[in-house]
């Protein structure tokens, strides 16, 4: 398997996203986890990783993780996939944040997913953990065999995703991060922004 991060630029936010692309070697399958900006830095990557892309993965609804989704579809092909209620939310510019900068955002979903769905990608097995808090429609994806897990904006290196957007919500983030924190402590963490951590280290930081 070959993992890269991409650093791209959202309009929403001055802070980075980490866009993700995750694919299997043998079979040249790619996923592409929430492509917040920089469509043409992803499509060089993808390029340059020969890379078919499958699925088009958006942990929650928010603005500065889904904003290329559309146009990397159009480019690269794949299905865009997000939670069920995150179908529901994606183009509600309240909640997916769009009318803080005064835009709005229109993003059909291919697939809607559920908590436990395993995603196939090559020869990669991705499971769907729903995790809401940040958002009542963010989810987590754990690959088992490469001991990692994308968590977007519900755990980070020290620490964890505000709760004061719309849908978001204390106590479910709670949950959720316990929800989390039930997996291998060597499972490698991999944030929507920020540095990559370990379960081990933010278990042991208490959130
Ligand atoms: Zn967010």
């Amino acid at each position: 398997m070959i993992l890269k991060q991409i650093e791209v630029k959202s309009s929403l936010i001055d802070e980075n996203t980490n866009c993700y692309i995750f694919q299997d070697e043998n079979t040249r399958e790619a996923i592409c986890i929430d492509p917040g900006g920089d469509l043409e830095k992803i499509e060089e990557m993808l390029n340059i990783m020969n890379a078919k892309l499958k699925y088009i993965y958006l942990t929650h609804s928010h603005l500065d993780h889904i904003e290329k989704a559309r146009e990397l579809k159009e480019k690269a092909g794949g299905e865009i996939l997000i939670s069920r209620k995150g179908a529901e939310n994606i183009n509600n510019s309240d909640i997916n944040l769009a009318n803080l900068i005064n835009t709005s955002i229109n993003i059909e979903i291919d697939s809607r997913v559920d908590d436990k769905d395993i995603l196939h990608v090559g020869d990669i097995e991705l499971k769907v953990i729903y995790t809401p808090g940040h958002t009542d429609d963010s989810t987590c994806l754990y690959c088992e065999n490469e001991n990692l897990v994308f968590t977007g904006d519900t755990l980070m290196y020290m620490g964890c995703g505000r709760c004061d957007f719309p849908t978001g919500n204390k106590k479910d983030l709670r949950k959720s991060l316990k929800k989390l924190f039930l997996l291998p402590e060597n499972t490698f963490v991999y944030p929507g922004h920020g540095l990559p951590t370990t379960i081990k280290d933010e278990k042991e930081r208490k959130i």
